[in-house]
């Protein structure tokens, strides 16, 4: 057949792809998809490329190319936070229907006031690209950041996502930010240097779902709360490059007696010494050790 239905192409490459699952999209309700996450990237490089001159040309006029608060961008929990739980996000959009949006976090360190913000594209609800992403104690450049409209209710925004954790007892979800917390602190020790940088996490989270589905080892273990966790750990190739994805899930027993499997933290590692570090307890399914 010369042409069918499932004809689609990469925006970037132009390849050709025949599968409506295998594209990635990044624009909410924009037709613009992608064969790879690479693509993507060099797609939006121009873009990422302006946004980030129009920061630089700013910091220069404001004279804060060397500011404290980027050292706030090391910290991976906080990098987290603001794209996945802003205490404020801003939507604006074009005459074409294009929309940028802005997440924002608001840190406090002792006395001071920190910002971090983030100009991204969403994808149901969740950043899909960062065009930029820079943390400021200046009211001046966080207000560059606050255009738009203000998505007045963050819970309304979320309400998807809320739905699933509403089922779950306010207080077990503190309990699992704290342990999440943990767990990020405990990475961040024996993550390598070279390793894929946090900023990067994103565009490994289409993993996520294959690993806990389809993982090549499962290990079981408990902290030292004495309470029960998973690793599971499958290695996986994205663009050529081999890397062990690894999620962290918690083990909670519902109402009824099942047990419920939670996942708390997830991430991408080329580094074997980090995953074996994850390799731990008993091992509940897969082949032996190495
Ligand atoms: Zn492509």
């Amino acid at each position: 057949m010369l042409l069918n239905k499932e004809f689609y192409y990469c925006k970037n490459c132009k390849k050709v792809v025949n599968n409506l699952e295998d594209l990635l999209f990044v624009e909410e309700g924009s037709p613009l998809s992608f064969c790879c996450e690479v693509c993507i990237e060099k797609y939006y490089t121009p873009i990422t490329d302006y946004f980030q001159g129009k920061v630089f040309k700013l910091r220069k006029d404001l004279n804060l190319e060397e500011e404290l608060a980027l050292s706030l961008m090391d910290d991976p929990a906080l990098v987290e936070k603001t794209l996945s739980r802003p205490d404020e996000i801003w939507r604006i959009e074009n005459q074409i229907k294009e929309e940028v949006y802005s997440f924002i976090t608001h840190i406090k360190k002792g006395e001071k006031s920190y910002h971090m913000m983030a100009l991204c594209f969403v994808f149901n609800k969740t950043p899909s690209f960062v065009l930029t992403l820079t943390a400021t104690e200046n009211e001046y450049l966080l207000q560059q950041f606050q255009t738009g409209e203000q998505i007045e209710s963050l819970e309304e925004f979320y309400k998807e996502q809320l739905a699933i954790e509403n089922m779950i007892d306010p207080e077990i979800l503190e309990h699992l930010e704290l342990k999440k917390s943990q767990f990020l602190a405990d990475l961040m020790e024996h993550r390598s240097e070279a390793d894929i940088p946090f900023e990067n996490f994103d565009l490994y989270m289409d993993y996520m779902t294959d690993t806990i589905e389809t993982a090549d080892e499962v290990y079981r273990f408990k902290d030292d709360e004495d309470e029960t966790f998973q690793a599971s750990i499958k290695g996986q190739v994205k663009d050529g490059v081999s890397f062990f994805f690894i999620v962290v899930s918690y083990h909670m027993p519902d109402d009824e007696g099942r047990e419920m499997v939670l996942p708390i933290l997830s991430f991408p590692t080329v580094d074997g010494k980090l995953c074996e570090y994850f390799r731990r307890g008993e091992q509940v399914s897969g082949g032996l050790k190495n």
